[in-house]
């Protein structure tokens, strides 16, 4: 039997992301809101009053992660928290993290609308500096509060003018306390928008999403030799940027050759970099990922094999240096399956998926049982001006998270 019948407030939600959408807004329908800047200050501002609102118990920790809570019939247990980030890219969309914060407060309304009292407390969370376009690395509030990162690290952190994260808080008003981070949560639910094309191109309405998938960062060195390039003979150069070119053809070659590999070689560098001079050096990436870690690391192998050997047919040197390797993280099976129930009683399409990008989910799957739900960005695009997601797929993806959140707000254990 199908079920359309909506409980959240679609006209609501999308007023407030439209007034969200307002500061720091630019021309093209973007908003250029980077952590802690006046901007973002204005942004909290609107998002606490709408907490308060709400009349929920409002908290800020002393990363400037803000907590919103509201009452369960028993308030020992552990809330079930929900969020995302209020934060954009210098140039960033309307929806991204927005969505999923601004979401938990639909979530929120729709309760208070319906009168429903759950067993545990709910907590709806805005996390700092997730982006990391001002303040690296990004996911800087969620991985401070499950203690990924160190603490003093953390605030005394510094942006390219060299404006220190601890200070940037306190400027504008965002500083609290450790004992306000929520460090116990039952579990942690995120919304957000897909940003790649996946779920637009199988024309589905939402993304269970199952992990984040691992990724592998490698830096390749060519050395050849330096000549000139009017008097050196084609045959006679250890020509770097020629071998490098054919390591990346062939990086991309065998990407192509395994299922759902992803590889790329995104920043490169000649050296001497000079218009007349064969490069005697070129320093270039390498970005691998794949959602089943063992499959990452077994082409990893292969593939620095494969440019070995192809180094030395050309008599020339390879030097490959390891930059990082982060696994890939599962989330709550169950927490997917309450989602899955929530899609099929609204008869909602969906598929479950992995997230090539990383979220604030991933540092709070760390402590917690984690689950984030997708919804399509149109053409995959974000991070930009035109990013756009339809209301129809906006109001079936809160409806899920409402779905959910209420199921587990009432669930004893996970
Ligand atoms: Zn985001």
């Amino acid at each position: 039997m199908t079920q359309q019948v909506m409980n959240i407030n679609l006209d609501r939600l999308m007023e407030t992301i439209r007034q969200s959408a307002a500061i720091g807004a630019l021309p093209n329908g973007g908003i250029s809101r980077l952590a802690l800047t006046s901007e973002d200050k204005k942004m909290r501002d609107l998002f606490l009053k709408w907490m308060k609102e709400c009349g929920l118990e409002t908290r800020i920790d002393e990363f400037g992660n803000m907590y919103g809570r509201r009452k369960g019939r028993n308030n020992e247990l552990a809330p079930v928290l929900i969020g995302s980030h209020l934060d954009t890219q210098p140039k960033g969309g309307k929806y991204d993290g927005i969505l999923g914060v601004l979401g938990a407060l639909e979530v929120i309304r729709t309760l208070d609308d319906r009168g429903i009292e759950t067993e545990r407390p709910i907590e709806i969370v805005n996390f700092t500096n997730e982006e990391g376009a001002r303040f690296q690395p990004a996911m800087l509030g969620s991985g401070a509060m499950s203690e990924i990162f160190n603490k003093q690290t953390v605030l005394n952190s510094k942006d390219q003018k060299g404006f220190v994260f601890g200070e940037e808080l306190e400027r504008i008003g965002y500083k609290g306390l450790q004992e306000n981070r929520q460090q116990a949560p039952f579990c942690f639910l995120e919304l957000h928008i897909e940003q790649g094309p996946v779920l637009e191109d199988q024309q589905k309405s939402l993304g269970l999403v199952m992990g984040i998938q691992g990724m592998t960062w490698l830096e390749a060195t060519v050395m050849g030799r330096t000549s000139h390039t009017g008097t050196t003979p084609m045959n006679r150069r250890k020509d770097a940027v020629l071998l490098a070119s054919k390591l990346i053809t062939k990086i991309h070659t065998l990407a192509e050759e395994v299922p759902d590999l992803l590889a790329a070689s995104g920043r490169i560098q000649a050296f001497p970099n000079v218009i007349n001079t064969v490069a005697d050096q070129v320093v270039f990436s390498i970005d691998i990922r794949h959602p089943d870690d063992h499959i990452r690391e077994r082409f990893e192998k292969m593939l620095k094999e494969s440019l070995s050997m192809m180094t030395l047919v050309e008599e020339m040197e390879l030097r490959i240096k390891d930059l990082d390797r982060i696994d890939t993280d599962y989330f709550s099976k169950e927490m997917i399956g309450i989602m899955e129930d929530a899609a099929e009683k609204h008869s909602f399409s969906y598929m479950r998926m992995m997230s090539g990008a990383g979220h604030d989910a991933k540092y709070l799957n760390r402590i917690t049982p984690t689950a984030m739900l997708f919804i399509p960005s149109i053409n995959g695009i974000s991070h930009c001006e035109e990013e756009f997601s339809e209301e129809s797929d906006i109001e079936k993806g809160v409806q899920v998270l409402f779905d959910t959140v209420l199921v587990l707000a009432n669930k004893e254990t996970l």
